[in-house]
């Protein structure tokens, strides 16, 4: 059985009960930066590495400051980098009212320095050297965490005529109450807590299936079809639920 499955899937595999997360890591250094790519792609995260904060800066800078639209689930930030320091890079993203979490990995280890990392806003705070495990752990208390605090800040979604109340699993489609599988229910939670944001199939299933799945992608595509049939006026010109042509689906 095993060897029948791709890549994808075995790094799926490997990481139980846990969704893919997009890290941004900021570090110079190269190798410290290469083994935090290496080190959390073997964990099943995907990794955006860049090497100085002008950078990071730029492409945080080109998001919109809601977290729900950011790009990444979590940062692990370098302090003294060129260009832009980590505590401004980490100072900007909260004046802008980005809440994504942030971990800074420094080898400054001074008290002040701890402190003032928090003041500004970062979440968890680790000394070079550190241990991969460890940072792993740290990175995955994070986003636990921060997820559980997106789940009980949004508890309504809305996106034009369709509301969706998280914590009662219930969806109004232009006023009606209409009845959602669980898959679908969470397929649909999915898509409007990022809307515009474009899937896909892996990262749905992913994200909706989870692990415990191992099949065919079309499965994706049968739930959409569903999906739309609940929720669009005409299911065969979808308004909600676009396809993206070679690439998967669009909710918005
Ligand atoms: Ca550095």
């Amino acid at each position: 059985m095993m060897l029948t499955l791709n890549m994808s899937n075995h790094s799926a595999i490997q990481n139980l009960g846990t969704v893919t997360n997009r890290i941004l890591v900021v570090e110079d250094e190269d190798s410290i930066r290469e083994l935090l790519v290496l080190g959390l792609e073997e964990e099943g995260f995907e990794v955006v590495a860049l090497a100085d904060g002008h950078t990071a800066l730029t492409q945080c800078q080109a998001q919109t400051p809601q977290t729900q639209d950011f790009p990444f689930d979590l940062i692990i930030l370098d302090l003294m980098l060129p260009k832009v320091s980590g505590l401004d890079l980490c100072r900007f993203l909260r004046y802008q009212g980005n809440h994504v979490p942030i971990l800074i990995v420094s080898a400054k280890i001074t008290e002040t320095d701890r402190v003032l990392g928090l003041e500004v806003g970062a979440d968890d705070y680790l000394s070079k050297p550190f241990s991969m495990r460890e940072l792993v752990a740290r990175c995955r208390a994070l986003l636990r965490r921060n997820r559980l605090n997106i789940a009980a800040d949004t508890p309504t979604i809305q996106f034009q005529d369709i509301t969706l109340y998280s914590e009662e699993y219930r969806v109004l489609v232009r006023g009606v109450e209409t009845n959602l599988s669980p898959r679908e229910f969470r397929l649909l939670e999915l898509f409007m807590q990022y809307p515009r944001r474009v899937w896909d199939r892996e990262q749905l299933l992913d994200r909706v299936w989870g692990i415990d799945f191992i099949g065919d992608r079309k499965t994706v595509d049968v739930h959409i079809r569903w999906l739309r049939e609940k929720l669009e006026i005409d299911p065969s010109q979808p308004q909600y639920i676009t396809t993206v042509r070679g690439f998967g689906y669009r909710f918005g």
